[in-house]
């Protein structure tokens, strides 16, 4: 009978933590969601940057769209998160938020128009959250399908805000197009029309 050589494999670990952005929650960075971490995982360990992916490695600016966590726009703040909406959609959501405001609710914007690197870094981070691919797309859409990216989508914030523009928005042409994401919305019928009902999630691109 032949022996078997034994090896020993020693798992070398490196040791390092891991600096990981934990995206709680969805589609933006407001409405709900938000980072507990700085978007460059600025905890103090950046970690080798071998291994960082790219969209990490310069931190995400204004010029990206950027809404920093639990923080939302007023709409007069002059930003490409707003000025790079669609400008149907933004003529919409300001005439919305007027309304709104004329009944005592305050509306800010929690995520508008997005850079594809900003939409792959909340992809990358959902992935990272939820533990696959498959449940992160329920959430977050890819950089080429999203409604963010091309300015198509605004999240509006906060609960009360969401909640006036559930009841009202179709009257400005304006619908929540997923069930899971009270905030989100997107122009879906002309105004005074009746909204399509929601699609379930984000699969089909938030
Ligand atoms: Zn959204």
């Amino acid at each position: 009978m032949a022996r078997s050589r034994r090896s020993t494999v020693v798992a070398a670990l490196a040791g390092t933590p891991l600096a990981v952005a934990v995206l709680v929650g969805a589609c933006s960075a407001g409405g709900g969601a938000g980072w507990t971490s700085g978007p460059t995982g600025g905890d103090g360990h950046p970690g080798p940057a071998q291994r960082m992916p790219v969209t990490r490695l310069t931190p995400l600016t204004e010029e990206d769209g950027y809404v920093p966590e639990g923080e939302g726009l007023e709409l007069s703040a002059e930003v490409p998160a707003l000025e790079r909406l669609d400008p149907r959609l933004w003529a919409a959501v300001r005439e919305a938020a007027a309304a709104a405001e004329a009944e005592g609710v305050d509306v800010v914007v929690t995520s508008g128009w997005r850079s594809e690197r900003y939409q792959r870094f909340l992809l990358e981070a959902a992935v990272t959250t939820y533990g696959s691919e498959e449940e992160a797309a329920r959430w977050v859409a890819t950089a080429e399908e999203s409604s963010h990216v091309t300015g198509d989508a605004v999240d509006v914030g906060y609960t009360d805000a969401a909640d006036w523009f559930s009841r009202f928005g179709a009257e400005f042409g304006l619908c929540q197009t997923y069930a899971n994401e009270l905030w989100h919305y997107e122009l879906a019928v002309e105004p005074g029309g009746e909204c399509p009902p929601p699609a379930a999630d984000a699969a089909g691109g938030a």
